[in-house]
């Protein structure tokens, strides 16, 4: 049953989705939290990931679309598709798995966090999240809200950059604590990064870095020395400060990449 790789309904699941799949423990009660075609949960229900799975979805386009495609999966007894915005259209308790795909970092940590204030993380024992921007601000929330990262991927798929994050509860991490995963990360045998850099980079991901994440990285800093440039042109007093702090971003984000391991590269 961990045919998550598998052709369903003829709907070939992108490698992106496919790897936030794997992180469904088999077995799962899942909620996907902005499901879209609910492509998610029907791959996790035709694969053994989940035995039900609640489809959500705010706006009434993708949620057409969710129940569409759930009844044509015929999945209809497996799947409940709800209208609703983020946690709530969950009962506490119903889920023990949340997946959330395809969003800000930001916007993840907000549905995350009005959840958890109407007690509807309860029971929630594991968060398969992929945000296509500000990972770290994820990242930022998780640590506050005590979940640790078990497992962190990153890949390129369609010329685009995608990271998932999954997080289980501190007392279910296996002895795994955050003090562990951000503390002090030597590289290249010099380097020691700041539970900033971790925060901002990726623990996991620091740790074993592959194409994408020096891609992505390598990315970041051309975007960084095209904000330098036209700040360059600037005469206001307050874009002497800009550029020192951008560029002493770049000089950080260099050294890292130049201190990881190459052999991993
Ligand atoms: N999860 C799918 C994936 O990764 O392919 C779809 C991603 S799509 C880009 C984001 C979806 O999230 C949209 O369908 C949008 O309607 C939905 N969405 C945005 N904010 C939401 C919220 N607060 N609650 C539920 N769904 C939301």
């Amino acid at each position: 049953m961990d045919n998550v790789g598998g052709v369903m309904n003829n709907v070939k699941l992108s490698e992106r989705l496919r790897l936030v799949l794997e992180q469904v423990p088999p077995g799962s009660r899942l909620a996907d939290i902005g499901s879209d075609h609910a492509l998610l949960p029907i791959a996790a229900i035709e694969t053994g990931r989940a035995v039900s799975a609640v489809a959500g979805e705010v706006n009434p386009g993708p949620y057409e679309a969710a129940r569409k495609g759930v009844a044509e999966a015929g999945l209809s007894a497996k799947i409940a598709v709800r209208r609703g915005d983020g946690l709530e259209v969950l009962a506490p308790g119903e889920a023990d798995c949340i997946t959330i795909a395809g969003m800000g970092g930001a916007l993840i940590a907000a549905i995350l966090d009005r959840g958890q204030s109407l007690g509807l993380l309860e029971g929630v024992k594991t968060l398969a999240l992929q945000p296509n921007v500000g990972e770290d601000i994820l990242r930022r929330w998780l640590v506050k809200n005590g979940w640790v990262l078990t497992n962190e991927q990153i890949l390129q798929e369609d010329g685009k950059i995608y990271e998932i994050l999954t997080v289980v509860r501190e007392d279910a991490a296996a002895g795994i604590t955050n003090e562990q995963v951000y503390g002090d990360l030597a590289v290249g045998g010099a380097l020691v990064l700041s539970k900033e850099m971790l925060l901002e980079m990726g623990p996991w991901l620091l740790r074993t870095p592959n194409q994408a994440f020096l891609d992505k990285w390598q990315g970041e800093i051309t975007k960084l020395e095209g904000i330098l440039k036209s700040l360059s042109r600037s005469e206001l007093a307050s874009a002497e400060a800009k550029r020192t702090q951008i560029s002493e971003q770049i000089r950080t984000i260099t050294e890292v990449l130049e201190c990881l391991p190459k052999d991993k590269r």
